[in-house]
């Protein structure tokens, strides 16, 4: 495959079809600047459909809410890690990015007076969360997808980007093959919005589906110029499915929880009076990840490397009412009946609060022409994420992203173009292709274990410095990849680039976990529990010849007319308000 690169041009080119790029392509088409999305998978097929419990915003259709609780409530559960500005700008902007999306047919439950309707997610104040059913991410994806359809912005599908084309500081486009047949094209663009999502798919269970969430965006960010931030924040959904190995790491909802699940360690002991006697199952989520993970860590885990979560002693009839999405689930997975028999489940890893450091109003990264927005930034989590609000920051960013976009492409004096540049991500591909004796899939199989082992929900010095090292073999075993074109086209290709990707990725989170001597949200080290007296960003960036450098940063400090709002909710019962 060394024939040239066909060229393709726009003036703003999206990389990414989940809500993000999809909502940064409506705004930057409306802007009326020519806009190309692409993405890895099917149109219709990008990570945000998993999305099922909510969306939130400070609408108060049930109480008197508005949008400086909301920040309050963001800012205290990210234990004071993420940027106010950034906060700010999401709880201000959006009711109005709710309300756009309800107007575009986007299916949201309704009150009988015809209002939106909210409910409680665990640790908002106020009942904030919009939601349409048990599919909110579907929804609000099909959604965003009618308004990309309807304005004629052509989605290439299927097409796989492996390098930014780069040159001096700024980004004209990217470089990417077709899955199917290998061609490759270099897209050139004014101006690129990156909103490839997360990379939490780097743990060995993980909430993500195979072949999505390798940290490419964090990857390609990195390599051209942009710094990571705290990427070491990586939260920990409490149940996901232990087996078959298809479905490890699949979400258990928390409403199984809410609805009154208990939790037992093989030897049937119902385990969290030791961690949290007061609200036992029903406390905090990274308290009950935490606690799942160290039982199965000291041994006391089943079969399958989980814990025991029953509903049996719940009537049938609740169960399938309230839980019919886990009752299907465990049916189809393992042949279980979840009314008679107990679920094995995990710790999965779930959301990225880390990623590409962006300046809030625009989502610009500091590199000329390339925003980012999406799973893919960090900013506005802090180290932890409220519930609901990551979709709400794919709306209103990605709208964010794409009018900033926008607006340097029709800015711009000249286009920005390098042959040079050029040359090198079609070189830099090339290398990947030929007969090797390793495969990718195991290749970031290994990766996920040695994650999982090194930096997962509990770390201390030692698992993290054992998984550097470790680290490097992979490194050495990646270049050694057979990468052919096979019957399914260049899946191998595909998956080559994502173990090069995820190894920039790992390390920075790594080392972003081993810098972090403190306890803090969902960073729990074992030999540092205390939470520092100061909290400080780490921040990532290369410098020169592949070597990271790690540097903490003060955070910006919350506006004093904010200040007297932030206390953490009250410690009502959390039944009913667990739904990721
Ligand atoms: C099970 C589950 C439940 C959740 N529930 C909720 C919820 O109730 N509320 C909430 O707010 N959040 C929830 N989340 C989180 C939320 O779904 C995500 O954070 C959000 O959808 C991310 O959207 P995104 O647009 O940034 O990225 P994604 O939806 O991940 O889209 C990324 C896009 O980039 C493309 N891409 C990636 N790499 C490349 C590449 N190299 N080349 C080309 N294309 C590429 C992908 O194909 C995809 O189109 C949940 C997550 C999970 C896993």
């Amino acid at each position: 495959m060394s024939e040239s690169p066909a060229l393709v041009t726009c003036n703003v080119l999206v990389l990414g079809a989940g809500a993000a790029g999809l909502r940064a392509a409506i705004a930057a088409h409306d802007a009326a600047v020519d806009t190309m999305i692409l993405g890895s998978r099917g149109r219709a097929d990008a990570h945000t459909a998993l999305a099922a419990g909510g969306i939130n915003a400070a609408l108060g259709t049930h109480d008197p809410d508005d949008w400086r609780q909301h920040f309050a409530d963001t800012y205290v559960e990210g234990h004071a890690l993420a940027d106010p500005p950034a906060i700010e700008l999401l709880c201000r902007e959006a009711p109005r990015a709710l309300e756009e999306l309800a107007a575009w047919g986007c299916p949201f439950a309704r009150t009988p007076d015809g209002r939106l309707d909210q409910r409680y997610f665990g640790a908002h104040r106020h009942r904030r969360t919009c939601y349409a059913g048990d599919y909110t991410g579907r929804a609000v994806l099909d959604t965003l997808l009618a308004q990309v359809t309807r304005r004629g912005v052509p989605i290439v599908e299927q097409t796989y980007v492996s390098s930014l084309l780069c040159d001096g500081g700024v980004c004209f486009g990217a470089y990417a093959f077709d899955v199917a047949t290998g061609r490759r094209t270099a897209y050139l663009a004014d101006a690129v919005v990156l909103a490839t999502g997360g990379h939490t798919r780097l743990w060995r269970y993980s909430s993500s589906r195979r072949d999505e969430n390798y940290g490419d965006g964090m990857a390609l960010a990195l390599a051209a110029g942009c710094e990571l931030g705290d990427m070491e924040m990586v939260q920990f959904h409490p149940t996901g499915m232990t087996h078959p190995e298809e479905w490890a790491g699949a979400l258990v909802t928390e409403a199984v929880r809410g609805e009154g699940g208990k939790l037992f360690n093989a030897a049937g002991e119902r385990f969290m009076g030791r961690y949290d006697p007061d609200r036992m199952e029903l406390s905090a989520r990274d308290r009950v990840a935490a606690a799942n993970y160290v039982e199965i860590a000291e041994g006391r885990g089943g079969p399958h490397g989980g814990v025991f979560l029953d509903v049996s002693h719940l009537d049938r009839e609740q169960i399938t009412e309230k839980l019919p999405r886990i009752q299907r689930q465990f049916l189809e997975a393992q042949m279980l009946d979840i009314t008679a028999g107990h679920m094995e489940v995990t710790p999965t890893a779930h959301y990225a609060m880390g990623g590409v450091v962006v300046e809030p109003e625009s989502h610009g990264t500091g590199v000329d022409g390339l925003y980012a927005a999406g799973e893919v930034t960090t900013g506005v989590h802090g180290a932890n994420r409220l519930g609901g609000n990551s979709l709400t920051e794919t709306v209103v960013f990605g709208r964010r992203a794409g009018e900033a976009a926008a607006t340097r492409a029709r800015t711009l004096g000249a286009a920005h173009r390098s042959g040079s540049a050029l040359v090198e991500a079609g070189e830099h591909l090339e290398a990947l292709v030929g007969p090797g004796d390793a495969f990718a899939l195991p290749v970031l199989r290994h990766l996920r274990d040695l994650m999982w082992r090194g930096c997962g929900v509990v770390r201390s010095a030692a698992s993290l410095r054992e998984a550097l090292g470790a680290l490097d073999d992979v490194r050495l075993a990646s270049a050694r990849i057979d990468v052919q074109p096979s019957p399914g086209g260049w899946v191998d290709l595909a998956r080559a680039c994502a173990v090069r990707a995820a190894l920039p990725c790992c390390e920075a989170t790594l080392r972003g976990a081993l810098a972090r001597e403190e306890s803090r949200g969902a960073h729990r080290r074992s030999d540092h529990p205390e939470e520092a007296p100061s909290p400080y960003n780490l921040v990532v960036a290369e410098r020169g010849r592949g070597t990271l450098g790690i540097e903490a940063r003060a955070p910006r400090r919350v506006p004093d007319e904010l200040r007297p709002l932030l206390a953490e909710p009250p410690a009502e019962a959390a039944a009913g308000k667990l739904l990721e």
